[in-house]
């Protein structure tokens, strides 16, 4: 990798997420150990998040802090046991039992991500929230098996795009990586590990109805279930969102009126 992307700039050239995933590594672990930037709960009947640093796509939507964009500037490195004390002392502060890694790309580490599973598994805690892009469990299908051991994890997959040159406009990636997430979803399913999709197709400024309408189609090909489920998002104005949306030379109004409803909840 010539430069290590950091966001979307007009005119960028599109990379490729499996060699910004392995670039990434290089930075974010040590051994079975990787960054995170915080961990705290929110509250009663919330969830106990740990923050991880670094990621293999540039959305230009992205709500995460700098660490993603500069993962060596941020974070500290976390054992997998000194991540688990970290979660279960924000979860007992709160009096929650479900767990969950986020921010950025928590899929990025696998030994250290695999090895906290195993002591979530092994403890009193409900659930275990994955919240992933999939680039990496479409990638390496044994990636999925490994998890597939485990009973707490739920993979919450979020899709980025309903065709690769959107894809490629919103994230960076080059276009044919677009179906690395949906191979993800083959996997997560022929593993029987529990799951379901998400993704920013609520927003009626970046999305267009025929693109959304593509990605339906592509889901129910799939499995129809998944369009039914269907979690569907839309663009917070975010300090470190606005930014990017600037770099990528986009300007949106605020507040958004209008949003989608064919398959999203609201
Ligand atoms: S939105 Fe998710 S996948 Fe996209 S850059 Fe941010 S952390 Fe990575």
């Amino acid at each position: 990798m010539k430069t290590y992307p950091r966001f979307i700039t007009p005119g960028f050239e599109p990379f490729d997420p499996i060699e910004l995933a392995r670039e990434t590594e290089k930075i974010i672990c040590r051994g079975n150990e990787r960054k995170y930037t915080a961990f705290y709960a929110t509250g009663v009947g919330g969830i106990a998040t740990g923050y991880t640093c670094g990621c293999c796509l540039r959305c230009f939507f992205c709500w995460v802090d700098w660490s993603r964009d500069f993962p060596e500037r941020f974070g500290k490195f976390y054992s997998p046991a000194e991540a688990f004390e970290k979660l279960s002392e924000a979860a007992h502060k709160y009096g929650v039992r479900k767990l969950r890694i986020s921010g950025a790309e928590p899929t990025l580490g696998r030994e250290h991500l695999l090895a906290l599973l195993e002591l979530v598994d092994n403890s009193e805690f409900d659930i275990f929230i994955l919240e992933t892009n999939g680039i990496l469990f479409g990638a390496d299908e044994n990636y999925v098996k490994d998890l597939s051991r485990f009973k707490k994890p739920h993979v919450r997959v979020s899709l980025k795009a309903g065709n690769p040159e959107a894809f490629t406009r919103r994230t960076g990636a080059k276009p044919e990586s677009f179906e690395l997430p949906f191979r993800a979803i083959r996997n997560l399913l022929n593993y029987g590990v529990s799951f379901h999709v998400a993704g920013m197709m609520d927003d009626p400024r970046i999305v267009s109805k025929q693109e959304r309408v593509e990605l339906a189609k592509r889901l129910a090909e799939i499995d129809p279930r998944l369009v039914v489920a269907f979690e569907g998002e839309v663009i917070d104005p975010y300090e470190t969102t606005l930014a990017r949306l600037k770099s990528a030379g986009l300007s949106l109004k605020w507040p958004l009126k209008e949003r989608y409803s064919l398959f999203g909840k609201d």
